[in-house]
């Protein structure tokens, strides 16, 4: 088999400059560890970004998708249906909030999803405009750039953006932006830039990804229900990264006690596999007309299987529970280790979903990109894979498979601290020099 560095030169002549690697290439992977192509051992701290909350290869999954493939692998729902699509949806339409009547169409992407959720919010509202927010991640498609608040890497270069997109500042205590000041920005882009009654649709992450992991305050949701129930507008949750008991529910905006009128569900929906829902109120997903939904490979059968059996280790495992002890164990560490080293700004994150932010400065809070870019390269030497985020790529994130034990998760935490230490270690020397 080749090597690491054979794939690397063989990737750079083969495959385009903007589709970005870390350069780590898969032999094998089992829930929480994976093995490279030299043998190298790595425990794994980001889970395919956020879609392994089953682990890698969780043998319920894999035998799933086994028997599956046994009976028939692609027919296109379109064209031939098939039962185990039908049960999906009605099994998500059950778990989602809102004491109501709803409906569930797949897809292959969140990016798709999305795209999805906003045609059929301009569908049934007759509106065409769509309010994101500053730091939000959507995808990588026409619509979802537009949506997406992040320039680098996802916006620049690729303009223009469809019309009619507008973005409102996220909440963000730890750099001042309150609840309160973040209302304001709504009211004032309602006022200065877009009559709410041509918004069709407000689509929030209930806790920004790629953003920096930012928690949407729970107060800040539940105003922005009121808002769409005075304007008439479709409140999106975009729970592609948060949903599927990431953070300890099954969906995030579960915490806030905020039913939106409709989700979008992708990553560990799947298990592995790709597959992508919108799910919501029946009165909205129903507007569009036949044919006007859907895809070739929309709620492929392997996929769909997967996630029925996600669904079954999520229950049986109690992965929700298991999401809040993983989610708090990496929080007490991340916060003690804050205490001894001062480039740690801000600890935060709602579940499993952890994050540090890195700064220059602990008063400016000034980002610190580089730090950020030499603690993970310092984490993957020493074999643990990790990844950033933040609008200021700052911000290190945790999304460890849910199933992963006990002693990977303290040997990543352990392997974490050192790779700090060692990073921060060389760049105050390379300050003081
Ligand atoms: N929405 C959110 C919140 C995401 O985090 C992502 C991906 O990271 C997407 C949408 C796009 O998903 P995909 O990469 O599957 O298109």
């Amino acid at each position: 088999m080749s090597t690491s560095t054979d794939l690397k030169a063989r990737k750079a002549a083969a495959v385009p400059n903007g589709v970005g690697t870390k350069g780590i290439y898969v032999a094998k992977a089992e829930n929480s560890e994976l093995w490279d192509v030299d043998g190298r051992r790595y425990v794994d701290f980001a889970a395919g970004i956020a879609v392994l909350n089953t682990g890698h290869r969780h043998p319920k999954i894999m035998a799933a998708v086994a028997e599956q493939a046994l009976a028939f692998t692609h027919t296109c729902f379109h064209v031939v249906s098939y039962e185990s699509y039908v049960r999906l949806a009605e099994r998500l339409n059950a778990l989602a909030p809102g004491d109501f009547a709803k409906k569930t169409l797949f897809l292959n992407s969140g990016a798709e999803a999305v795209e999805n959720a906003i045609k059929i919010a301009r569908y049934h509202t007759k509106r065409s405009a769509v309010v994101a927010f500053s730091g939000g991640f959507h995808g990588r498609t026409h619509m979802t750039m537009g949506l997406t608040g992040k320039v680098m890497p996802y916006k620049r270069g690729f303009g223009p953006f469809p019309a009619e997109v507008y973005h409102a500042e996220f909440p963000q205590p730890y750099h001042g932006v309150t609840t309160e000041q973040a209302l304001a920005d709504i009211d004032r882009l309602f006022h200065a830039d877009v009559d709410p009654k041509s918004v069709a649709a407000v689509i929030i992450e209930p806790v920004q990804g790629e953003g920096g992991f930012n928690v949407a305050p729970f107060e800040f949701l539940r105003a922005l229900r009121r808002l769409c129930d005075e304007h008439g507008i479709v409140l999106i949750a975009d729970e592609v990264q948060t949903g599927i008991a990431r953070t300890g529910k099954m969906f995030s905006i579960d915490h806030a006690g905020v039913v939106p009128d409709l989700i979008t569900l992708a990553k560990g929906l799947g298990g592995g596999f790709p597959l992508s829902a919108v799910t919501g109120r029946a009165t909205i997903m129903d507007a569009a007309h036949p044919g006007g939904l859907g895809g070739t490979y929309g709620g492929n059968p392997i996929s769909i299987a997967a996630a029925h059996a996600v669904l079954d280790v999520i229950e049986s495992e109690d992965l929700c529970g298991r999401a809040g002890r993983v989610g708090q164990r990496m929080r007490s560490h991340l916060e003690a280790l804050a205490k001894q080293l001062p480039c740690i700004g801000d600890v935060r994150g709602l579940g499993a979903m952890v994050a540090f932010e890195l700064v220059k400065d602990a008063k400016t809070k000034e980002p610190d990109a580089d730090l950020t870019a030499s603690i993970l390269a310092h984490a993957e030497q020493r074999g643990l894979i990790l990844l950033s985020c933040g609008t200021s790529a700052n911000v290190v994130r945790l999304l460890a498979p849910l199933t992963i034990p006990d002693a990977v998760l303290e040997e990543g935490l352990t392997i974490l601290s050192a790779a700090v230490r060692d990073a921060y270690g060389r760049e105050s020397t390379r300050a003081v020099a």
